[in-house]
């Protein structure tokens, strides 16, 4: 862990890993995990406003609004946006965002995928509202070291009340990587996440061939769900 706490990832440097299509975070098929637990996600609710932090072109989230959601992401990378809407053929508009400059909003014709290009630090409940479920992954885990608690500081800042968060973290030895994806141990979720109640659902064993390359010899995927009770 001390072994990558100085680690920064530039914007830059993610913009040339859409680039160069050095995306093997991307899951094109979606993440099993969500599938598993998506009850615990709505909780016997429908219509919600569902948040994905550094979203990529995550597929779950066109799973989630033809489930009658409305998502709301977040993304440094415009061209990881236009692939989303791209390969999932959906019609969509921009729009500046008034209060960033620069920034843009990719929305879905039908209204419910709205995907801000721009850096997550530069959002807030003010311009995006409050949120009644989160999927974080790829997102804590590839957030620099050094911003993790303005990271999740500002995540409890858009929790609704009564907001249910799934957070995957991954496990394997921070001395033979250097990350993304980085190490974030439990004992660190629970201090990140101060005056939240934090449940370990699942472990799953994620090691493949990628993992192997990293020199790695084990790699785990951890599933918690955050609950906030302020
Ligand atoms: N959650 C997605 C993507 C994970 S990779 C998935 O599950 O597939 C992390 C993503 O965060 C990359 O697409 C990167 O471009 C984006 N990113 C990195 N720093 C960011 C920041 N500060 N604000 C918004 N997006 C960021």
């Amino acid at each position: 862990i001390g072994s990558q706490k100085d680690r920064v990832v530039t914007e830059e440097e993610w913009l040339q890993k859409w680039e160069t299509g050095n995306i093997g975070f991307h899951k094109e098929q979606g993440h099993p995990l969500l599938q598993k637990y998506l009850d615990v996600l709505l909780n016997g609710r429908s219509g919600l406003r569902i948040f994905f932090p550094l979203c990529g072109k995550a597929v779950e989230m066109k799973w989630l609004a033809d489930m009658g959601h409305n998502v709301v992401g977040v993304e440094v990378s415009e061209q990881a946006l236009k692939e989303f809407f791209a390969e999932h053929g959906l019609p969509y508009s921009e729009e500046p965002v008034p209060g960033i400059s620069g920034a843009k909003k990719l929305q879905s014709t039908c209204g419910n995928i709205s995907l801000y290009c721009c850096s997550i630090y530069d959002l807030s409940s003010s311009i995006v509202g409050k949120f009644d479920g989160f999927w974080d992954r790829g997102a804590l885990v590839a957030v620099n070291p050094c911003d993790r608690q303005r990271y999740v500081s500002l995540m409890i800042t858009l929790m609704e009340k009564n907001s249910s968060y799934l957070l995957i973290t991954v496990s394997y030895d921070p001395n033979k990587h250097k990350g993304p994806p980085f190490y974030v141990p439990e004992s660190e979720i629970k201090s990140l996440f101060d005056h939240c109640e934090i449940k370990c659902l699942q472990k799953v064993d994620d090691f493949s061939d990628r993992h192997r390359q990293w020199g790695l010899d084990y790699f785990l995927e951890v599933l918690y769900t955050i609950k906030s009770v302020a």
